[in-house]
């Protein structure tokens, strides 16, 4: 007789690391819905409402918008490999590890890539990056918008309209932002950009919502050669996704009607209004921690209201404390990752979990855990 675990008994936690957050409410009533079939025409309807949601919390018009079946880093390599034939030039930008990430995905294609980095926890001038697209030529550039392992919020609204100067085709890593700080893909002039269920949308992890710009599409379209992956092969999942709805993968249902509840939740709110709601929270927690003597990892003129990464002081035991935070308080915050791994703490105000009381719980419990 096999020995069975036990019941699952999950002890109460709040998510304040970098994801993933606590989902709504909502959303987890949403997923015990009964499943419909991935092709039952009600279904469908859902996969229309929900593709028409993602449109619009991304500000695109783009037809070729939905979730990819996986989490957030299936949508930097959707972008990425559609986008990119063996012997392209790429051109990205790293200031962290989730801009590694990239180089390495990137490098995967086939594609020549060139790496341009700044110190983790600045931000890109786009001066340099302009001398980089004049002399490199890309035909994609990659950059993360809001870089989790160091808090630092890069800008890019006039970057679009750089690239598309240099005919380069400008691929966002959108994963810790959408649903936290705008992502503005039309008006910016963004082809390809990707984000995640589990953080600014307040769902459980499983979906990374892409959206491609025609002139991204154009390049998908005539390939030499074919995508080198076949799940995220772009022709082939949009004759689910696309017009068709003919079967590619079997459809996550549950997941669809979280992320579709999640998006609900966030448009009922309204972005402007959800966006206001982040950085309220964050100048409420930066205060505080400043108060007990932290300090941020990110030049403070980039710094993201929905992850707080701040530095931890010498002397102090990183596990041990995040540990107790966990074991006594039933607050998850995250470790620093790569460079800054023991270096530094991320504190993710996100979504559904950006409001006072994380605020007060997570400083309160600090306090304790730092005396
Ligand atoms: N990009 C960024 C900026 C992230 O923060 C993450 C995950 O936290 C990823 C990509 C990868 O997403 P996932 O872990 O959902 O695959």
């Amino acid at each position: 007789m096999p020995t069975i675990p036990g019941q699952l008994t999950p002890s109460p936690r709040l998510l304040l690391g970098p994801g993933p957050s606590d989902a709504h409410p909502r959303v987890l009533t949403a997923m015990t819905t009964p499943l419909l079939g991935h092709l039952d025409p009600q279904f469908l309807e859902l996969m229309n409402e929900t593709q028409e949601m993602i449109r619009t919390v991304y500000q695109t018009k783009n037809k070729m918008t939905f979730p990819i079946s996986a989490t957030g880093t299936a949508g930097m390599e959707t972008c990425l490999v559609n986008l990119l034939e063996p012997g392209d030039k790429a051109v990205i930008c790293a200031k962290g590890y989730f801009g590694n990430r990239m180089i390495d995905i990137a490098g995967r294609t086939g594609a020549e890539v060139t790496t341009l980095t700044v110190p983790w926890g600045q931000v890109f001038d786009l001066n340099v990056i302009r001398e980089t697209l004049q002399k490199v030529r890309p035909r994609v550039l990659g950059i993360v918008h809001a870089e989790t392992s160091t808090g630092a919020h890069q800008p890019i609204e006039e970057l679009g309209k750089l690239c598309h100067e240099f005919n380069t085709l400008l691929v966002v890593d959108a994963v810790t932002s959408v649903g936290c700080t705008p992502v503005e893909v039309d008006a910016w002039e963004l082809d390809a950009v990707f984000t995640c269920s589990q953080k600014g949308l307040g769902c459980p992890p499983g979906l990374s919502p892409i959206t491609f710009s025609e002139r991204a599409m154009d390049v998908v379209r005539n390939r030499k050669i074919k995508c080198r992956s076949w799940y995220f092969d772009l022709s082939l999942i949009s004759t689910y996704w696309g017009g068709d709805r003919a079967y590619h993968h079997t459809g996550p249902i549950s997941m669809v009607y979280a992320l579709r509840e999640g998006l609900r939740v966030v448009l009922e709110e309204g972005l402007e209004t959800r966006f206001a709601r982040h950085v309220r929270n964050h100048h409420a927690l930066k205060a505080g921690l400043e108060a007990i003597g932290l300090t941020y990892t990110a030049d403070p003129a980039h710094q993201l209201p929905q992850l707080n990464a701040v530095r931890i002081p010498a002397g102090i035991d990183d596990v041990a404390c995040r540990k107790k935070l966990l074991n006594d308080f039933g607050i998850e915050i995250g470790g620093g990752l790569g460079d800054f791994k023991g270096v530094a703490w991320r504190i993710g105000l996100m979504g559904y979990n950006s409001k006072p009381s994380s605020v007060l719980l997570v400083l309160a419990a600090m306090e304790q855990v730092l005396k």
